[in-house]
């Protein structure tokens, strides 16, 4: 018989926009996790012709799907903005999927025999769902300041911009609240200085 199948640990990978999450994510996949990208499954539903497709054209109608079949993003934008329940709907669709869809990877991932799942949720503190599916979540911390230059230094979006968007996240404090380990990525550390942290929780989460 095969020896006994032990359970990879799953982690949830968090952190503001700008903070080095996804270079965390990939540092850790490169040690040999398992990386599930929330952002990018939910994009995926809501691409041509995705899963939450037939559901957002039951909802809110065929002018909000676009030429491809995917999510007509600015007039839902729009709606959104207009109408503030129609987010907490368009989530109440997208939600689900994603984490139906972040299980069956996950499966996959156990199958497969990875020793540690990485879930990416980028609003992993906004919402209470994931909890009972982590063993452990890991938070990605930096001061206001360096997510801004660094955003800032990487898109074309104006300052007043990502300081909307780093208000309309999570604060750090409720971030480093639900965190079991955080890893420090301010402007003074290097990605070598990152790497090393980061090889320290892999060892914890058992890489
Ligand atoms: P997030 O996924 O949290 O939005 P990223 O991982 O994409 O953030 O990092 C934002 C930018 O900052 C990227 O261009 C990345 O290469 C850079 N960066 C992140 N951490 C460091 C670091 N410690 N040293 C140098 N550059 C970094």
């Amino acid at each position: 018989m095969a020896a006994a199948h032990t359970h990879p640990v799953r982690i949830g990978l968090t952190g503001g926009i700008g903070s080095g999450k996804s270079t965390v994510g990939n540092m850790l996949a490169t040690l040999g996790a398992v990386l599930i990208d929330a952002d990018q499954i939910s994009r995926e539903a809501t691409g041509p012709h995705g899963a939450a497709m037939g559901a957002i054209r039951a909802t809110f109608g065929d002018e909000y799907v676009d030429a491809s079949g995917a999510l007509d993003r600015p007039r839902m934008r729009e709606l959104v903005f207009r109408q503030p329940n129609a987010r907490a709907q368009l989530e109440s669709i997208i939600h689900p999927l994603v984490t139906q869809q972040s299980s069956l990877h996950a499966q996959q991932a156990v199958a497969a025999g990875a020793p540690l799942i990485v879930h990416d949720i980028p609003l992993l503190a906004e919402s209470g769902r994931w909890a009972r599916q982590l063993d452990a979540v890991l938070v990605v911390d930096c001061s206001t300041d360096t997510q801004l230059e660094r955003v800032v230094r990487r898109s074309d979006l104006a300052l007043d911009v990502v300081r909307g968007i780093i208000a309309s996240q999570a604060s750090r404090h409720t971030r480093r609240a639900i965190a079991d380990v955080v890893i420090t990525n301010d402007a003074d550390c290097s990605l070598d200085a990152l790497q090393d942290q980061v090889g320290q929780a892999a060892r914890l989460f058992g890489l």
